[in-house]
């Protein structure tokens, strides 16, 4: 018997044509809002329950999703409140949205399903972007309620009839259209609901798997086993972010991430976030080890909502630089399905994102004080968070100075106050000005490394993919404090001490030598000097200015300065005025100048990796030639 039939309140002709031509792409999640919808239905009874005013048994409260391949049906039931018909009414056809109008407006320019469906309350009617018809079979909790039964078939028509539901929830059933019947196949619902009912509160059951179980004993008094079908539940729904940090141990937060992200390494530390006010958060975030493609490894923390999966698009919530934790973020607080422009704006947001900063700033000052070495030993894969952190978080650089970390190349670690005590003495110039020495490949920039330390210069490594922009914010942090690439300039140079001593050589002599030298570079852009350095200094070295080659690195990485990019490299070829093979070069026979010439400049190329091809060619050759002789 029709009880009755009505028109679901839009004031326009059919707004579920709309739904599905503009909700394309996101299909699946009408599945994410059935299935939150039995959620929000089971814990509204538990609470009912949990006050006094339910007082049956609750029973089994799993929720269930079923396919039925020859129906063509999807069926999400749920053992929650239900509905009565005139609730279905109120809930269900006047439907949640403030206006049709308003929605005809906005559609156009709402990006996805997402800000749709939660702007306008659509949860339920997503249902339509993948059935033809949809089927409620509902009984309310409430004492007395007959079970009442509601089908629309997508257009603005619905029918509510008597229902034949004898136990309390709501049965939401599928008729899936042509276009979806994927959405019969086991494994692609397992998928969705892996993705997004994974950690949901209520146990949801889908599928069944076989278990082994105890079935008496045989003749020998041996326990015998039989394996039986079990319900699948598909849900952790007590994930460690819902619990008190005091009941884990670090097992539990280990064997959580492996739960996240199967067969990772280990994580080297985490964070329990848990606050409730301002705003609403838990969660657990994990510092993975880093590999060097870390560009790819973004994006790994999953933002929940009361344990619902939203997105694991957090750029927004996550300060950026701590976008290669990973882990899980729950907050009901974070708008979910606005649009990102107003994400940016939202106050809460701003409030989350320095929290989460805060949290991490303290977790390292902790690790730091309780255990030094143990950080030490971490510091190769958290540098590169506290690098980034210190350059692009102001806040976060503040805190940062107790525990960011300098390495020199003998690995050791200090402080930024430990390493200006422990060089201040031997680096400062004669201006005053300090001057911290670095390398960016130790083997390839060996030769210099080594000048270095000969000189009782410390070195330290700036070899991270970050260290180019960090060695830049380093000297806007640091007082009357420059960095030099140990190849910036001979040792002599690097670090002036008093005015150098002028070399023995003429006017003459000097324009000789550089002449000699002019022509074996043979107009490679390079600037040849003759200068005063310790005879037993290395006669010939090939060097670029500190600023040069950093704008250069900088235009590599797409800093935006192409035009140094696109510079010819320009080089300083320093002449050892007071070495002996230069006295030498004055009184040779003009052949021999320039193979001596050429093979000092090539040994120098050599040393900064940059003779190549068929220069490296010539020069194996003409050294071979060189000692045949
Ligand atoms: P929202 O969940 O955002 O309120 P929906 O369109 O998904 O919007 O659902 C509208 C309303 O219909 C819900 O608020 C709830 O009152 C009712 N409802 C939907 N699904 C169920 C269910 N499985 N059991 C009981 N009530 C439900």
């Amino acid at each position: 018997m029709i009880q009755e039939k009505g028109s679901i309140s839009i004031n326009t002709e059919n707004i579920f044509p709309i739904i599905k031509k503009f909700l394309y792409s996101d299909h699946e999640i009408f599945l994410r809002e059935l299935v939150s919808n039995a959620v929000d239905a089971t814990q509204k009874l538990k609470r009912l329950s949990s006050l006094g005013h339910y007082n049956q048994e609750l029973g089994n409260l799993n929720i269930k999703v079923a396919i039925d391949k020859e129906a063509k049906t999807l069926t999400i039931s749920d053992s929650g409140i239900g509905m009565t018909a005139e609730e279905i009414k109120k809930y269900i056809n006047q439907v949640a949205f403030s206006g049709a109008t308003e929605f005809m407006e906005k559609f156009k320019e709402a990006n996805d399903a997402n800000e749709i469906i939660g702007r306008f309350g659509l949860g339920f009617y997503s249902a339509f972007m993948v059935s033809e018809k949809v089927e409620i079979q509902t009984l309310s909790y409430q004492e007395g309620a007959s079970p009442a039964r509601w089908t629309c078939d997508g257009s603005t028509e619905f029918e509510i009839t008597d229902g034949n539901k004898t136990e309390r929830g709501t049965d939401v059933i599928l008729y899936l259209n042509e276009e979806s019947t994927e959405f019969l196949e086991e494994n692609r619902i397992q998928s969705i609901l892996d993705k997004y009912a994974k950690f949901l509160p209520v146990p949801v059951q889908f599928g069944t798997k076989t278990e082994s179980v105890e079935d008496g004993t045989d003749e020998e008094g041996k326990t015998k086993y039989k394996s039986i079908e079990v319900d699948n539940i598909i849900n952790n729904t007590n994930p460690i972010w819902t619990k008190a940090p005091g009941e884990l141990k670090d097992e539990d937060y280990l064997s959580f991430y492996q739960e996240l992200y199967p067969y990772s390494d280990e994580p080297l530390f985490w964070i329990h976030l848990n606050v409730d006010y301002p705003f609403n958060l838990t969660g657990v975030l994990y510092f993975p080890k880093l590999k060097n493609d870390f560009e790819v490894q973004k994006n790994k923390i999953k933002l929940f909502s009361r344990q619902v999966f939203i997105t694991d698009e957090v750029k927004d919530i996550v300060p950026e630089f701590l976008l290669l934790l990973h882990g899980v973020i729950d907050s009901p607080d974070i708008p979910l399905n606005v649009s990102r422009s107003f994400l940016q704006s939202d106050a809460n947001v701003k409030k989350i994102n320095s929290y989460i900063s805060r949290k991490v700033a303290e977790k390292l000052a902790e690790l730091f004080k309780k255990d030094r070495k143990a950080y030490e030993e971490k510091w190769n894969d958290i540098g590169i968070f506290v690098k980034y952190g210190t350059i692009s978080d102001e806040k976060f650089s503040e805190k940062a100075k107790d525990f960011l970390l300098l390495t020199n190349t003998t690995k050791e670690h200090y402080t930024m106050e430990e390493y200006n005590a422990k060089v201040k003495d031997f680096q400062t110039d004669k201006n005053g000005q300090l001057i911290y020495l670095y390398t960016a490949d130790e083997e390839r920039q060996h030769s210099y490394v080594a000048a270095a330390q000969k000189k009782n210069y410390d070195v330290l490594l700036m070899n991270s993919p970050i260290d180019t922009h960090f060695i830049q914010h380093l000297e806007t942090k640091l007082e009357k404090t420059s960095l030099k690439r140990v190849d910036a300039d001979v040792v002599e140079k690097l670090i002036e001490k008093e005015d150098a001593e002028k070399h023995n050589l003429t006017d003459e002599e000097t324009g000789t030598i550089k002449s000699i030298f002019d022509q074996a570079l043979n107009n490679m852009h390079m600037k040849v000097e003759v200068e005063s350095l310790p005879a037993d200094a290395q006669p010939v070295t090939v060097t670029m200015e500190e600023w040069m080659r950093r704008m250069k690195d900088m235009s590599k990485l797409g800093g935006g300065m192409s035009f140094y990019g696109s510079m010819p490299d320009s080089y300083k070829v320093s002449v050892n005025a007071n070495h002996k093979v230069v006295a030498k070069l004055l009184t040779a026979e003009e052949p021999v100048k320039q193979v001596i010439a050429k093979q000092l400049i090539d040994l120098a190329l050599l040393s900064q990796g940059l003779l190549k091809g068929a220069d490296l060619t010539a020069f194996v050759e003409r050294s071979v030639q060189g000692i045949s002789e």
